[in-house]
This record gives structure tokens, sequence and C-alpha cells, in this order.
């Protein structure tokens, strides 16, 4: 029987597992059969929110380390499923900003010991390069379908099971909880995490919890480049443009709150292919190579939810990573496998609680 059962194999379910499996857990990860692929696999892998110094602090806590902890992560799984070192690219980021928002955004950055200076046009780049901006050298971006595969494979090399059904129903136990499955099963342990991105919300309603969240579709497209054309992450208002090493760039994304289907869409593209060229006027002469689409779990406030669910002792949920889960995830993971091993929390508990909405 394992120690504890995780619904979901996110980035965020995927990264607890790896804790709790440090922590000498024997877990079993659930996964729903998935036609289409999971937010984890279809973000970008910026190690950064965007505008990072709109957040609050609930949220800089999750994610002004994220670098490091990712370099930290590539170093221990490389090898694993072809993870190379180059996967976390760190390309730095540069950020279009005008003057009175750079100001506050050095402030932040000063606070937050976030290395940034102020850099005038990005000097590779004749689209939204040739504008004021911020130079982050230490955020770069992380190939996070890579990642994940990694991920599954050491958990499986470490004995962590994989099942393949959707959780239907969670009934709460004196400790833990049982999970009813789409395949008749039932599973119980003294301890459950809840972390089914999007689909979380609906698990959790019929245990009378209400949380602000809901789907945020959002799509992507790639191009082929030499590698090094985009030398760094660009952000700009109206998009971004993230390099991975081998030349592959991604061109986003689209957000549409509320919207919940996978579909790629043929106005999403007309809208990332203008972004592309706005942000890199040569991208209007070249076909992408891919076009997808993902569902965010979408929170109307600015971090997530991470924490025990209200009167049910040993069942826990993450809940709302919308746009920064990538980002978010390995400090989020930690703090969810220390306070399910009751070790000392690493954030403080009250501001992520799921009873605090
Ligand atoms: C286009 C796009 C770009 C993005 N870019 C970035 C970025 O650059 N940086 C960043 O930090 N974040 C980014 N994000 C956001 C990020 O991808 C998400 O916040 C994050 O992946 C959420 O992770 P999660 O593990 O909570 O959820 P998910 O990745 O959605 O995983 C949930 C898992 O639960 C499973 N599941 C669902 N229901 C059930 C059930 N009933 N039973 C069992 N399993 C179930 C699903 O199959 C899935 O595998 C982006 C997202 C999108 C769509």
């Amino acid at each position: 029987m394992a120690d504890v059962l995780i619904a979901g194999a996110g980035i965020v379910g995927l990264l607890s597992a790896f804790e709790l499996t440090k922590r000498g857990r024997r877990v079993t990860v659930i996964d729903a059969p998935a036609l289409y692929p999971p937010a984890s696999w279809a973000g970008g892998g910026i190690l950064s929110p965007l505008f990072a110094w709109r957040y609050a602090d609930p949220m800089n806590r999750l994610t002004v380390d994220a670098p490091a902890r990712y370099r930290r992560l590539v170093d221990e799984l490389a090898g694993h499923a072809g993870l190379r070192g180059d996967d976390l690219n760190d390309s730095g980021l540069w950020v279009a900003v005008g003057e009175a928002e750079r100001e506050r955004a050095l402030a932040w950055a000063r606070l937050w010991e976030v290395p940034c200076q102020r850099a005038d046009e990005h000097e590779h780049l004749s689209g939204a390069g040739r504008q004021p901006g911020l130079w982050f050298p230490e955020i770069g971006n992380i190939r996070n379908p890579r990642m994940l595969k990694a991920l599954r494979s050491w958990l499986s090399r470490r004995g962590v099971r994989f099942r393949t059904a959707a959780v239907k129903r969670i009934e709460p136990r004196r400790r833990g909880a049982s999970l009813w499955l789409s395949d008749g099963e039932c599973l119980t342990a003294p301890a459950v995490l809840v972390s089914s991105g999007a689909w979380t919300a609906g698990l959790l309603a019929p245990l009378g919890v209400r949380l602000p969240l809901f789907p945020a579709k959002g799509e992507m497209l790639l191009y082929r480049l030499a590698p090094g054309r985009v030398p760094a992450i660009i952000l700009t208002e109206q998009g971004y443009l993230i390099p991975r090493a081998d030349g592959a760039v991604l061109v986003g994304s689209t957000l549409e709150e509320g919207e919940g289907s996978h579909y790629r869409s043929v106005t999403g593209r007309w809208a990332l292919e203008r972004k592309a060229a706005r942000l890199l006027p040569e991208l209007a002469d070249q076909r992408p190579m891919a076009h997808w689409a993902g569902v965010r779990p979408g929170c109307a406030r600015g971090w997530p939810y991470l924490g025990e669910v209200p009167g049910c002792s040993g069942l826990f949920a993450a809940a709302g990573h919308h746009r920064n889960g990538l980002v978010a995830a390995p400090a989020s993971a930690e703090f969810l496998a220390r306070l399910m091993c009751a070790e000392t929390p690493s954030l403080p508990v009250g501001d992520y609680s799921l009873s605090s909405s």
C-alpha cells in the first residue's frame, strides 16, 4: 500500500512525488489518460512570472530562486530520459518596460536580490528589442517536456507507481482519503495530494471547497531558427519569444480565461503569428513548425492555494498555479512535502491556505 497518493502528474504532482520519495515515502501517482497535453507539457518554461515585480510576496517567495532550483534539479536528473544540462537554457531575460515601471522593477529586484540592470536596445534584435528595457541575466527557461519525462523516469526507477486512470471521487477518511478511479478501483492512503491542474476545482467542489479557480486556455507556436539567433527570452506586453538551446523558438502566448478546451484555433494562430512578426520581423516569412494549446489552472488571485483541505486531515491540494506553475513548482512541491511530512514549513502556511479564500 502507498503512503501517499498523488492525483495528477503535471509538474506540481511529479515534483511533489520527487520530494516525498526523497523523504522515504512510498508514492503512487494517478494520472488521467490525456487526449491533449496538460498545461505542464504545453507551457513555455520561462523561469520567472511575466513582469515578476507586479506580483504579491507569496508568489515572489515561490519563484525568485527558481533558476537555482532548476539548475540543481537538472544536475540531479541529467541522463534520465535524455535530459541534458542545456535543457535549462541560461539565456537571460530581456523585458521591455517604460521608464516609470523600470524604477519599480529595479527596486523590486534589489529587494528580492534578483540580478537586474537597465538595458537599452537588445543588440541582436531588430523588432521588439529596439526599445528600452531591463536585463535579468540569471533568468532562463526550462525545456519542460524533457524535465517531465526525466522526472517520470527518475521516479519509476525509485519505485514510484504510476496508474493511468481518472480520479472520479474523493472520499475523506479519518486520516487521508480514498480515491475512486475511472477503472472501478478504489485506492486509500493516509496522505493524498490533489494536483490535477485545471480539474482540481471540480474534484474538491463536492467536499465544500470553493476557490476562485477557472480554466485558462493558452496557445503557442514553435519556429526553428539558427541556434543563438534569439539570444535571450524577449518579453513585451504584446508577447514573448523563448529560445531553446538548439534553435527552437517558442512564441507565446494567448490567454482565454474561462476557456477549458484544448483546441488549437485559427484565431489563436493568427494572433501568435502577429506577435511573432512584431517581436522578430524575420518570423513573418517563416512557417511555424508546431502549434498547440493547453489549459492553465487559472486563479483569480496572483498565487496558488497549497495546503490541507479544510476539515479533511491528510488530504492536501495544490490549485491555481495559473501562468506560473512551471516556475513555482519546485518551491510549491517542497512546501507541500514538508506539510505532508509534518516538517517545519518552508513558507508562511497561512498565505497559501485553502481556508484563506
Ligand atoms: C501556453 C502556456 C504557456 C505557459 N508558459 C509558462 C511559463 O513560461 N512559465 C511558467 O511557469 N508557467 C507557464 N505556464 C503555466 C504552467 O504550464 C502551469 O501553471 C502548470 O503547468 C500547472 O501545473 P499543474 O501540475 O498544476 O497542472 P497540469 O500540468 O495541468 O497537470 C495536471 C495533471 O492532472 C491530471 N488530471 C486532471 N484531472 C485528473 C483526474 N480527475 N484524475 C487524475 N489525474 C487528473 C492531468 O491529466 C494532468 O496530467 C504556461 C501554460 C500554458 C498553457
